[in-house]
């Protein structure tokens, strides 16, 4: 799952707690949205290590890059998927 999602609300666990976020990211493994590591509550991350998701791309318009945060590697989001 690399494809954006047309609409994107912002970060699902800052919008529950009425929190603000910097940036977003996609889970590739289950498509959730949270927010990056210079945000205050870094969901993302956070949902990384909780369920072992390693995998998440950017959120923003237009960023290609997918980060795995197990291995601290980057990757670029084609059409075919993910590439080193
Ligand atoms: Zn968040
Ligand atoms: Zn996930």
């Amino acid at each position: 799952m690399t494809e954006l999602p047309a609409e994107i609300a912002g970060c699902e666990e800052c919008l529950k707690i009425g929190s603000a976020w910097l940036h977003l990211r996609m889970c590739v493994t289950c498509g959730k949205i949270g927010c990056c590591d210079s945000s205050p509550n870094r969901h993302a991350s956070g949902h990384a290590a909780e369920v072992g998701h390693a995998i998440a791309r950017s959120a923003e318009p237009g960023e290609t890059w997918a980060w795995c945060y197990v291995d601290e590697v980057g990757f670029v989001v084609t059409p075919d998927g993910l590439r080193a």
